[in-house]
């Protein structure tokens, strides 16, 4: 099916494993960690095969995503699990839900409970298998500890459930897949920031609206949206965008067309006012009128994140640049005036913008583009990196919490977020430098000499342009 082409490409990947899945979801109707974690299964084709299944503990109300239409017959409401399932999947902030899960644990094959609250989420993966008996008792318990205390009766926020639900669902595909042996019960905890940042008077840019793009927009939307959002794509939908780009469906209102145009329109219908609007030509900096408060570049290209570098340092605003494979989630926000910018990151960029600014270098920047990072870089047909919904998940939704950590940013290097599943099962999230040595960083003064991008924009305008894409 064109839907999963894109994450097929992947190494050892098997779809069939992912479609047999017999998973069995429970849930309450507050659970919004079930809602993102739904989206994301009917994305990826978790139990869509006619001998997988994917089962409800209650309908889910009020949640209207094309995709869920797709899906419909293939969803069954069962509010107590009447077979043996691969996966059992807990998503409730209820600690006597979590205590039952343990006394059916003998009955399926992998269990994966997580609650989230307004800046936490804590998360517990086993196997009916675990060799430790005794150790699992005790961790179990000091789950259940820490759930009664800092989850009861406390709400699932919005996008802490997004990253949330993006996790759950990656071990998902791991368990499913892999099928490993797990000696022990594996347990994790993150806790974020408080975001302070008033998002509802800021005016975003948000470059592209592919896999990360629409999670940008989604978790923008979830924290209550933005003032202004513009949303830059010259793309047109595609089938095989569909295992990842939540929004775009392959039948229904949303099927074709611009992607930027359905975005737009859907996060505005989602969130009954008009704050977002499409752009579909080839994004000009130099003939931009708005004055935005940041840009979200979500554009996996050299090109574009040059781009997006440069036009953040003409107008002096904060950048976030994000990115994912199969296994990993990035995001970095930059901050012009108190962290250095992209041109001290990369050695390619420094090569690139030195080749372009100097006086007697024969090649151009796009000629040095060209030779190093291939002849389009623009469109995934020519390099289909393979891509799944969970770390474009997380890409997104990282990046606008680091965009809620704007207002009261102090560091002096860029804050990145990076999400990584081991080998082992094993996860890592954290906040990590991205200079060895701390000292090394510092403000860069990029912002005040010349903009490397007045001198090239004619050509990039052109390097850019849907012409030079076969999309
Ligand atoms: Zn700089």
């Amino acid at each position: 099916m064109p839907r999963y082409i894109n994450q097929e490409s992947i190494r050892g990947w098997d779809q069939n494993k992912i479609g047999s899945a017999r998973v069995w979801i429970k849930f309450s109707q507050q659970s919004q960690i079930a809602k993102n974690f739904l989206v994301g299964s009917m994305a990826m084709g978790l139990g869509q095969n006619s001998n997988g299944s994917l089962e409800l503990s209650e309908e889910l109300n009020s949640y209207e995503w094309e995709i869920i239409n797709e899906y419909k017959g293939k969803i069954e409401i069962n509010s107590q699990p009447i077979n043996e399932y691969d996966l059992f999947v807990e998503l409730t902030n209820d600690p006597f839900s979590k205590y039952k899960l343990k006394s059916e644990s003998y009955q399926y094959q992998y269990f994966i409970s997580c609650s989230a609250n307004s800046k936490k989420l804590s998360m517990l993966i086993f196997s009916k298998n675990l060799t430790e008996k005794e150790k699992f008792e005790k961790d179990f318990e000091n789950y259940l500890e820490l759930i009664d205390k800092e989850f009861c009766g406390k709400e699932q926020n919005n996008i802490i459930s997004l990253i949330c639900a993006g996790i759950a669902l990656d071990c998902a595909n791991y368990l499913i897949q892999k099928k490993p042996n797990l000696e022990n019960i594996l347990r994790y905890d993150f806790e974020f920031p408080e975001i302070k940042t008033k998002f509802e008077n800021k005016k975003v840019l948000l470059l592209g609206a592919g896999g990360i793009g629409t999670f940008i927009a989604k978790a923008l939307l979830d924290c209550g949206g933005v003032e202004k959002l513009v949303i830059s794509d010259f793309d047109e939908v595609e089938d095989r965008n569909l295992n990842r780009q939540i929004f775009y469906a392959s039948e229904g209102s949303f099927k074709s067309g611009k992607k930027a145009e359905i975005l737009a329109e859907k996060l505005n219908k989602f969130a009954n006012k008009k704050f977002a609007e499409p752009s579909i030509s080839v994004f000009d900096p130099n003939s931009e009128k708005n004055n935005y408060d940041a840009i979200f570049c979500a554009v996996d290209t050299f090109i574009a994140r040059v781009v997006a570098n440069e036009y953040a340092l003409s107008r002096k605003i904060p950048l976030i640049t994000t990115g994912c494979n199969p296994e990993s989630a990035v995001s970095l926000m930059w901050v012009c005036g108190k962290t250095p910018c992209l041109r001290e990151a990369s050695s390619y960029y420094k090569t690139m913008v030195q080749n372009c600014a100097g006086d007697d270098k024969n090649k151009t920047a796009i000629e040095f583009y060209k030779q190093n990072y291939g002849q389009r870089p623009n469109s995934c047909a020519n390099s289909p990196d393979p891509q799944i919904v969970t770390t474009n998940m997380l890409a997104g939704s990282l990046a606008v919490i680091q965009f809620g950590l704007l207002d009261d940013f102090k560091g002096k290097l860029p804050y990145r977020y990076n999400y990584q599943i081991l080998e082992n099962g094993k996860l890592n999230l954290d906040e990590c430098l991205c200079w060895k040595n701390e000292d090394e960083a510092s403000p860069c003064k990029c912002y005040e000499g010349e903009n490397w991008l007045n001198k090239q924009i004619k050509e990039i305008e052109v390097l850019l342009s849907p012409k030079n894409s076969e999309n």
